[in-house]
């Protein structure tokens, strides 16, 4: 349930209120909206009865929540949120559009991509330096190492960093650099981790699970908003089906469902789903036209040669093309 405050309800009205529910049992969690603050009820067993509060000073109306998931839905919030990265607001505005290689694999490489990619059209650089691989002797990426030369690609070309996050153990780490926390599809369901990235002070890009439902995907994003950190994106990256001409499936229809049940900004890596270069910039073009808020793609000066995802990075050129036909389409459909 969702008590919304009158737009005249006063500080001392709204504590009244979140008072109130508490004494019930239930948690309150108090949303500030551009007009006006609804409380969010949390922590009930089964439905709550809007009389308990619809007499309180300053309480406008009560609006059952149906959904499962609660913070993250837009009955909870029916405005977008913008996710602010810096002087980046991701989810208004602009198509935000993240590029970088897969593998964060020396100082040269990851300043020799990011120089090119900001050049071209990119806003914030990607670059794993723990990687999650399928063999365990493929790279694995630089760890602390990877996260300085992000530190050093941000002070050189301004851009802000995406970066993985793995495990417990490394999260305070991977915090202290990073500009947004990539939780990736295998760790989407990973409980501990989300909980604690919903104690970090760090927006979260939150890959959907390679064979998560949306309603998944929206309850692990629950996790990271009930634990505090407001700051969510997500991000289709394909899913797992039957096909052999694609790595994964782009579930295109992924983006109005969730822009209709959610306020949270959605974009599209078109990289891992395709897994083949050819492939990413159509994609990106129909990513866009679906209504995504931004991209996330890989691009590497030297395919050939990457650590990690070499076949699906593009060249810089073509993230060039990429980022000219994306920005025509998105001006398109503003
Ligand atoms: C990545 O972004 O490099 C990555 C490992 O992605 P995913 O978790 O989607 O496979
Ligand atoms: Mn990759």
């Amino acid at each position: 349930m969702l008590l919304v405050m009158d737009q005249k309800a006063t500080p001392e009205e709204i504590a009244a209120v979140v008072a109130a529910v508490e004494a019930r049992g239930y948690s309150a969690r108090p949303i500030p909206g551009g007009e006006r603050v609804a409380i969010g009820i949390l922590n009930n067993k089964g439905p709550v009865d809007a009389l308990l509060f619809l007499g309180l000073p300053g309480v406008r109306d009560a609006i059952p929540v149906t959904r499962p998931y609660k913070l993250v839905s837009r009955e909870f919030k029916p405005e977008d949120t913008v996710v602010q990265v810096g002087d980046l607001s991701i989810g208004s505005g602009a198509l935000t559009i993240i590029a970088g290689p897969c593998a964060i694999e020396s100082e040269s490489q990851a300043l020799t991509i990011a120089e090119q990619v900001k050049r071209k059209g990119a806003h914030l650089f990607r670059g794993g330096a723990f990687k999650p691989r399928t063999s365990p002797y493929s790279f694995q990426g630089l760890g602390e190492e990877g996260l300085k030369i992000l530190a050093r690609v941000r002070e050189t070309t301004g851009m802000p960093v995406v970066t993985e996050v793995m495990d417990l153990e490394t999260f305070d780490l991977v915090e202290q650099y990073a500009d947004v926390i990539q939780i990736g599809t295998r760790n989407m369901q990973n409980f501990s981790l989300l909980k604690r990235a919903g104690r970090a002070q760090k927006p979260v890009l939150l890959k959907r699970g390679m064979a998560a439902t949306i309603d998944e995907w929206l309850m692990a994003a629950e996790y990271i908003l009930e634990g505090g950190n407001l700051n969510v994106i997500l991000c289709e990256r394909g899913v797992r089906t039957f096909v052999h001409h694609s790595r994964n499936t782009l579930d295109l229809s992924a983006v109005p469902v969730v822009r209709k049940e959610s306020h949270l900004p959605i974009i599209i890596d078109p990289s891992h789903a395709a897994g083949r270069r050819d492939q990413v910039i159509p994609l990106s073009r129909a990513s866009v036209a679906v209504g995504a808020h931004g991209l996330m793609v890989e691009v590497h000066h030297a395919p050939d040669m990457a650590l990690s995802d070499g076949s699906q990075s593009l060249y810089p050129d073509q993230f060039e093309r990429l980022c000219r036909q994306v920005n025509s389409i998105y001006e398109v459909f503003k």
